[in-house]
């Protein structure tokens, strides 16, 4: 089994909803989900919208191969994310990241792990720092918390405040 470290994200459409169903489909897909951090409501990197974004960090324990996870979490994504156009589908409305598996380093044309730039985004890593903290990023070698307090990103990263 291993143990990998996923961030859902989106700003369009009902994003309640989109974050219980890929929740859903993560665990009926791709594994256990064994931890799971609150949603971050958190401003746009690199680009202006009116459209805040969710952000939430969840740790999977599964038996699937990184490929093939990443085959999953596409196709949750394509699930999840389209609407018609005009009969075609268009924007994909939840993105799935795949942060860490386990202390693996991979250099795949369609996979990169750790994620390339987890360390200049304090919305991957606030919400990631809540469940996983003290975890070794396996090329940075700093922990989540390091990373955190190191990181420049001033955009607001804040706990969504549920009613
Ligand atoms: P994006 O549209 O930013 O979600 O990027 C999706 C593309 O990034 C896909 O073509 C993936 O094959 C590629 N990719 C590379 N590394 C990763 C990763 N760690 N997690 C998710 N997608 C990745």
């Amino acid at each position: 089994m291993a143990q990998v470290y996923l961030l859902l994200g989106g700003n369009l459409g009902d994003k309640q909803q989109l974050f219980t169903k890929a929740l859903e489909m993560i665990a009926s897909n791709a594994g256990t989900i064994t931890a799971q951090s609150a949603v971050y409501e958190t401003e746009p990197w690199g680009f202006e919208s009116n459209d805040l974004f969710w952000n939430q960090a969840v740790v999977v324990e599964t038996r699937l191969q990184p490929l093939q996870l990443l085959e999953q979490t596409q196709h949750i994504e394509k699930q999840l994310g389209r609407v018609r156009h005009a009969q075609q589908y268009a924007s994909r409305l939840i993105d799935l990241d795949l942060l860490f598996y386990d202390e693996q380093v991979i250099r795949h044309p369609r996979l990169e792990i750790p994620h390339p730039r987890i360390a200049e985004r304090r919305f991957v890593l606030k919400p990631l720092a809540e469940i996983a903290p003290h975890f070794l990023h396996p090329v940075l070698h700093k922990t989540i918390a390091q990373l955190l307090a190191d990181c420049p990103d001033q955009l607001a990263v804040n706990k969504l405040n549920k009613e």
